[in-house]
């Protein structure tokens, strides 16, 4: 028996989310004897992708489909090439197949499962038994425990809940190349906009400084881009700035944004709402900074500041830069 784990990468370099799938897979793999951990590499012209991987603690195999069909992430197509490679890979007899529950995971996951006509297992937070395990419901509000009787667990991780497993060098995990599958002709690759940034991203981010509607204004944005830039942190956001358009959709935090674990958590101008407050409870210390000493945020908080944001601010990266 063996688990599969579907890597995330851009071509060119792992990301940090399948080394924490691989953390939950070790620990589904001591629930039961004899797992062995199987990493499927789906992309294009991924050589450098594969090198790395072949550095991971504890994986027995790594399943390599390099193909320009590949090139777009289109689910349609990532879906029907895990589902082949659990079928024809029948050796292995996959048990599970684990990837993170980032955007594209919960694209092409609830797919794989519909072809293999199993349930899907969303966003776990931890593991039961080789088949019972817990993932939040009621935005972070309740935690379900869920157990599936299904031959084959189609589970998505909530990454940021897993240490990262480590790389070591010298280890040569065997390859197996896998045909690609044609085409599946549903849906096309138009364009990818993807937001720059010289910080750390938010999913992975060990600080992170997050505004929210209390901001006012884009512009103002730039005072927590310092702040953020003398702390080597990310900048996040509440979904009210987002909607109101002082800043871009992908720095949502939240039920409906991302899912952060920071080791600090600096709130500025957020009220707190259940909705936000599902995205950062993973976070270590969350400071809060709100004029209102009844804003919701400082129910949460760590340490709490009832003050001006717009004094705060410029005094606290004052005393940040003399401090170096
Ligand atoms: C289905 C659904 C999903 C949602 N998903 C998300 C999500 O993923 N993420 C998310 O964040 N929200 C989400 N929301 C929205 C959520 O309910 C709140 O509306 C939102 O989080 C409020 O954002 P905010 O705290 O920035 O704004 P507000 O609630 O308006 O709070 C602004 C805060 O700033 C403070 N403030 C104002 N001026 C200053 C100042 N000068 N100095 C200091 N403090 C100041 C105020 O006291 C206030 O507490 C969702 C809602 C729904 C219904």
């Amino acid at each position: 028996m063996a688990i599969l784990i579907v890597a995330e990468h851009d071509n060119k370099v792992l990301q940090t989310a399948t080394l924490s799938v691989l953390s939950a897979a070790t620990e589904l793999a001591q629930h039961t004897d004899d797992r062995e951990l199987h990493l499927l590499i789906i992309g294009y012209e991924c050589q450098s992708v594969v090198e790395i991987a072949q550095g991971i603690a504890g994986v027995s195999q790594i399943l390599v489909s390099d193909h320009q069909i590949y090139q777009s992430p289109l689910a349609e197509n990532i879906a029907s090439l895990i589902v082949s490679a659990a079928q024809e890979q029948s050796s292995a007899d996959y048990s599970h197949i684990l990837t993170s529950a980032s955007t594209s995971g919960k694209d092409y996951q609830p797919r794989v499962a519909a072809l293999l006509d199993v349930a899907q297992i969303s966003d776990i937070i931890s593991i039961e038994s080789a088949d019972t395990f817990k993932r939040p419901i009621y935005a972070g509000k309740a935690i379900a425990t869920v157990q599936s009787i299904d031959r084959i667990k189609v589970i998505t991780v909530r990454s940021s809940v897993f240490m990262p497993v480590l790389l070591i060098t010298g280890n040569k995990v065997p390859i197996t190349v896998l045909n690609p599958q044609a085409d599946s002709g549903k849906s096309t690759f138009i364009n990818a906009a993807l937001t720059q940034s010289s910080r750390p991203e938010l999913t992975t981010a060990k600080v992170i400084v997050a505004g929210g509607r209390g901001m006012k204004n884009a512009e103002n944005f730039k005072l927590l881009d310092t702040l953020a830039d003398q702390l080597n942190g990310a900048v996040g956001a509440s979904r009210a700035a987002v909607d109101a358009g002082f800043v871009a959709n992908d720095l949502q935090i939240g039920q409906t944004g991302k899912i952060v674990a920071p080791d600090l958590y600096i709130a500025v101008g957020i009220s707190g709402a259940i909705q936000h407050i599902a995205g950062i409870s993973g976070s270590k210390v969350i400071v809060a900074i709100n004029n209102d000493p009844d804003a919701p945020i400082f129910d949460i908080a760590d340490y709490g500041l009832v003050a001006d944001l717009f004094e705060v601010l410029p005094e606290l990266t004052t005393v940040l830069k003399v401090k170096g």
